[in-house]
């Protein structure tokens, strides 16, 4: 269960003496939405508002929804900040859950024995428990190493899909990665960005697995195709995302001057959310660039038909980096 963190939400509403109040919550808190909105009502003046649009990062914090409702504040759960200078006030809220780690940690270690130092990771939700993790694996004599909070990801061990600083910093000391969390989508970003495997704990079905570089073939292969394909492309279209954390416009204005001198045909195009409906209509490009949230090209989205790049991919079509700096080895930042 999440920690809505009621009590301090509703004292910095209070303190700030917001009239009206913008919630945005990522898919899976949108079925506490009402009970948030209510208890909210109760306990404050304020009218609080669900903002329906995605949420899928802080990089997704929705600055023009509040413009024009004129909120007073906006409240965002589910992750830290990343927008610098947000031009509204935004409190943050982890949304932690508590995992039981007795439990996690007498289930992982024989999937451990192998390996003689580990690095901890894990999601915003549960970076509350890293320090009692890593004291308990210590208990039972595993070496264990954490990184720093830095930049994009402010907590110690923390990870994003599109941040992995606190793993890369640590990757000359470990043999091994510790993922705390669900599901492959940030696993499979610390191998691609570190070159070493990860055991995967997810503490919401119990299971234990691993993910290493084989498994990360069939990526590498498809990552390989759409800079080769690109390599030989003549039109280009660069996306652009409005959205206040993943705006890398003055990033694609440098990558379309670099493929024009190139003798190749490069056009931005803007929007907020990159949909497969809207980009498929514009049939002229054959490869596209990427330049907001760099998991929408790894990941790909359904339905998008033709090979996209993210922006460090581009760098490789343009001879400004190496597929070699890339792979295993920061290929997210
Ligand atoms: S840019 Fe992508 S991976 Fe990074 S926080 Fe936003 S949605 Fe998540």
């Amino acid at each position: 269960m999440y920690d809505l963190e009621l009590e301090r939400v509703v004292s910095e509403i209070k303190k700030r003496e917001a009239d009206k109040v913008l919630l945005q919550l990522p898919d899976g808190m949108r079925p506490f939405a009402y009970q948030l909105v209510d208890a909210i009502e109760k306990s404050t003046e304020a009218t609080v508002f669900l903002s329906g649009d995605s949420c899928y990062g802080a990089c997704d914090i929705a600055l023009t929804q509040a413009k024009q409702l004129d909120v007073d504040l906006i409240v965002h759960y589910g992750h830290t900040p990343m927008v610098k200078h947000p031009e509204m006030p935004v409190i943050y809220v982890h949304a932690s859950i508590d995992v039981n780690v007795d439990k996690m940690v007498e289930e992982v270690l024989p999937s451990l024995s192998e390996y003689k130092v580990i690095g901890l990771t894990t999601t915003v939700q549960h970076t509350h428990q890293v320090d009692e993790m890593k004291r308990k694996l210590e208990e039972k004599r595993v070496n264990v190493q954490v990184g720093k909070g830095t930049g994009k990801t402010p907590l110690d061990g923390q990870i994003l899909g599109c941040s992995y600083m606190t793993a890369i910093n640590i990757m000359d000391k470990v043999d091994v990665y510790l993922y705390i969390g669900g599901g492959r989508f940030h696993p499979t970003g610390i191998v691609m960005s570190t070159g070493k495997p990860v055991i995967v704990a997810n503490p919401y079905n119990g299971q234990i697995s691993k993910i290493s570089e084989d498994d990360l073939m069939d990526v590498a292969k498809r990552r390989v195709a759409a800079v080769t394909v690109a390599r030989n492309a003549k039109k280009f279209g660069i996306l652009v995302s409005s959205k206040p954390g993943q705006n890398n416009f003055e990033k694609a204005v440098e990558l379309q001057k670099g493929l024009k001198e190139q003798g190749k045909e490069a056009v931005i195009i803007y929007m907020d959310e990159i949909k497969a409906d809207h980009v498929n209509n514009y049939s002229e490009p054959e490869i596209l660039v990427n330049t907001a949230c760099p998991r929408i090209a790894i990941d790909g989205i359904d339905g998008i038909d033709r090979p996209m790049l993210t922006i460090n991919e581009t760098e490789v079509v343009l001879g400004t980096r190496t597929w070699e700096s890339l792979w295993g080895n920061s290929y997210m930042e």
